[in-house]
């Protein structure tokens, strides 16, 4: 039974497929149960794409492709793990053999004061999406919180879009966790040339609705009203159903390297989990991990193994890959700088290269280097 119709959670019923023709998989999941790729989500509204365009295959025909039921539109509640079964929402109980925790995480969402914070949006799925195109329909001014990736990667397709954008973040820079100060800088003109505006080092206090429109206060004073408000400023993973079950939890639903809970027989992956101490939401980790599960599930003991992954930044107007080193790893950034772009490459106190930032030309380089890195878990 796999919890989640995500990535995560389709990945690894894919993986066990091909292992395991025959033992019956159930997906349960919160929402439609369809297939889609969520990263399309930030970089769609440039080329037109719509909800239905985004969505590759139906829960009907994912459950038939991969020979297995899904029960859409089912929340699971309570998990127990003695008894092995979960409830749904409605109270209805289901066993199961082996149970795979694949739920995804939550956006955070900024304490603001105001009677407009109900209408602020986040986009981490494909009705939210869904409620974006409807929300932008005969509006023309965005105000994204948030200069992270998802916040930067909207922030080029609104432009391109047509749209006015202004970003707001507290940090001094776009990407600040990801890229050494040059490269965020570089990363902001570019953007800036396509028509976004950055109000860095910003606070956002309160949100306020005024007719149609919203208006923000900063803790500087300084207004700005805008029609939609768009809010990326990190995802939490979904822990509370673990929690409440005993499983234990970390930052996320903390596994062993076999992606094993305290609970032999529960496992958890993706976004909601915890590997080690590392929480790494993004797609390649979730592929190495759920092939790994899926030989575990088939009787072959699998540990996982996370070689050096870079993210590519979908902001075509700054073609962007980074590979960032550890928060504790101590080094320091050696960065080359020209016209076309930048180089940045984070070497330890040894010497050694551990992690990097290209933009621009510089991108060229990305497997050359990225095989150079070290694997982040052995
Ligand atoms: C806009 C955007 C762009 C991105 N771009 C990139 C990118 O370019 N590159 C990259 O590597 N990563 C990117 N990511 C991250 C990547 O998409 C995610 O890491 C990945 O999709 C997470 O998959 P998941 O299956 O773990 O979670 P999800 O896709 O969130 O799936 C969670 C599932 O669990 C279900 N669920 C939750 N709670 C319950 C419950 N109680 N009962 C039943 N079902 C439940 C939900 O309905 C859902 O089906 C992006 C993310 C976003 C939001």
């Amino acid at each position: 039974m796999i919890v989640g119709s995500g990535l995560a959670g389709y990945t690894v019923a894919r993986e066990f497929r091909k292992l395991d023709p025959e033992t019956p998989i159930q997906i349960i999941s919160a929402d439609h149960g369809g297939f889609y790729s969520k990263p399309m989500l930030s970089n769609a509204l440039a080329t037109g794409k719509t909800p239905i365009s985004i969505l590759n295959a139906n829960a009907e025909k994912m459950a038939e492709q991969l020979k297995m039921t899904i029960r859409a539109h089912s929340r699971v509640t309570e998990i127990e793990p003695i008894n092995k079964n979960v409830t749904l929402h409605g109270g209805e109980k289901l066993f199961y053999s082996q149970l795979i925790l694949a739920l995804g995480a939550d956006p955070i969402r900024l304490p603001l004061e105001g009677d407009g914070a109900d209408a602020i949006l986040s986009v981490n799925d494909l009705d939210d999406y869904h409620q974006l195109c409807t929300v932008l329909k005969g509006k023309k001014d965005v105000v994204i919180l948030g200069a992270g990736l998802i916040g930067c990667e909207f922030a080029n397709d609104l432009a391109v879009a047509g749209y006015r954008v202004r970003v707001i973040d507290i940090s001094a820079q776009p990407l600040g966790r990801l890229l050494p100060p040059s490269g965020g800088a570089y990363l902001q003109r570019r953007l800036e040339a396509i028509g976004v505006t950055f109000h860095l080092g910003a606070v956002t206090q309160s949100v306020e609705r005024i007719h149609e429109s919203l208006r923000l206060t900063l803790a500087s004073g300084e207004i700005i009203q805008t029609d939609v408000l768009l809010s990326a400023i990190g995802l939490r993973p979904r822990t509370a159903l673990a929690d409440a079950a005993g499983i234990t939890v970390n930052r996320g639903i903390a596994v062993s390297r076999s992606l094993q809970t305290r609970y032999a027989d529960i496992y958890a992956l993706g976004d909601c989990a915890e590997v080690e101490g590392r929480v790494l939401p993004f797609v390649m980790p979730i592929m190495h991990a759920a092939r790994g599960l899926a030989a575990t599930l088939a009787h072959t003991p699998t540990s996982v193994r996370y070689p050096a992954m870079p993210v590519l930044v979908k902001t075509p107007a700054c073609p962007t890959v980074v590979s960032p080193p550890d928060a504790e790893t101590q080094g320091e950034w050696q960065v080359e700088e020209n016209e076309g772009g930048v180089k940045a490459l984070f070497r330890n106190t040894e010497g050694n290269l551990v992690g990097y930032a290209l933009l621009g030309t510089a991108t060229k380089e990305k497997n050359v280097l990225a095989a150079q890195l070290p694997a982040i878990m052995e």
